[in-house]
């Protein structure tokens, strides 16, 4: 393979397990989107209902991806259990609402992302839905790319992390596919349901990341 993932050099230069650190940190006093719920994961559950570990609902070679990600191989797609949004919209509500999937470890995560390259070669491993679970992806990055992991990461998001959250990714993901969902604040909580969060503002958000 020619090219060179980013998080490769991270790893060589010792970064990427900061990083690892850095977003772990958030378990006992969550902020990794503009939620801010402050939870401490092992005790109680913040807007997205997530615990300390993971929930994986599929992982496969995804040939419906946007076709610069799906080549003749596939997108490595690993979609995630529950979200830190909830639009009514949802198409993939069944995983992000009712959440059908596998609690996994940090390391049963690497080794699926090494499975996405080894056994099915694809061209990319794609985040579907990680924002909630930063954390746990970074540790599964640092244990496969230890592991013989270089392909490069897709992080496929809702667009709803906070702007530290963002830093702590920066120079580990490839490319970033963000759904610019809302640019009104006030469409914005009339369809998502968690418009009842005072702290709620996509639009507001989005812009500030954008500037
Ligand atoms: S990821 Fe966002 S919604 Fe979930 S607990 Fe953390 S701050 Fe709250």
């Amino acid at each position: 393979m020619s090219f060179k993932a980013s998080y490769i050099k991270l790893l060589e230069s010792g970064e990427l397990v900061k990083r690892v650190e850095e977003a772990k940190r958030h378990i006992n006093n969550c902020k990794l989107c503009p939620h801010k719920c402050g939870v401490n994961w092992e005790e109680e559950f913040g807007v997205c209902q997530t615990g300390d570990k993971a929930t994986v609902s599929s992982y496969t070679p995804h040939l419906g991806e946007e076709k610069v990600l799906v080549g003749d191989r596939g997108s490595g797609t690993i979609f995630f259990g529950y979200c830190n949004m909830s639009c009514v919209y949802c198409q993939n509500y069944d995983i992000s609402f009712y959440v059908r999937g596998t609690i996994v470890s940090n390391g049963r995560l690497a080794e699926i992302m090494l499975s996405l390259q080894n056994d099915y070669h694809c061209h990319n491993i794609n985040l579907v839905t990680p924002t909630h679970y930063i954390g746990n992806i970074l540790e599964g990055i640092y244990l496969a790319a230890k592991g013989g992991l270089e392909t490069p990461i897709v992080y496929n998001t809702g667009g709803y992390e906070s702007l530290e959250t963002l830093k702590i990714l920066d120079g580990v993901i490839d490319i970033y596919m963000p759904d610019f969902k809302y640019k009104s604040e006030e469409l914005s909580r009339r369809l998502d349901l968690v418009e009842y969060r005072e702290a709620y503002r996509y639009g507001e958000e989005l812009k500030l990341r954008l500037d």
